[in-house]
């Protein structure tokens, strides 16, 4: 099992990520980190361009996980024992994160969230909220 803090502790100060990372991650603490790392993995997968993505947690920004950062999640998770019945699986994600995008004309803000119950608010447009994207 993996936490949100695994996460966190894997996260690397902006500074050092090099290429795109256009989406921000928002967590909670009721994060099921296993799905999130699937839903992360499918987030890769759709584009080779993507390296990196914001992480944020209960609204503190903690840094950018990498597709690197992800796949040794993966590894990890492969050589638990025990874990066999929740294995992560790459290229076969089931479970997707929720893809948000702020409704201002021109804003290029995304996000992804695990649930659509508390929608955030636009980091650039404070007090617009995020929609669903379809
Ligand atoms: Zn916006």
């Amino acid at each position: 099992m993996f936490t949100i803090d695994d996460l966190k502790a894997r996260a690397q100060a902006p500074k050092v990520v090099v290429g795109n990372a256009d989406f921000t991650l928002m967590l909670d603490s009721n994060a099921v980190v296993e799905e999130v790392i699937i839903g992360l993995s499918a987030y890769f997968g759709e584009d080779n361009e993507r390296q990196a993505i914001r992480l944020i947690v209960q609204g503190k920004e903690i840094g950018y996980l990498t597709r690197t950062g992800l796949y040794e999640f993966i590894e990890l998770a492969e050589r638990g024992i025990g874990d066999a019945d929740n294995a992560l699986l790459p290229g076969r994600p089931a479970y997707r994160l929720i893809e948000l995008h702020c409704p201002f004309q021109g804003c290029e803000s995304r996000m992804l969230v695990t649930s659509v119950d508390n929608l955030p608010a636009c980091p650039v447009h404070a007090g617009v909220r995020m929609e669903i994207s379809p």
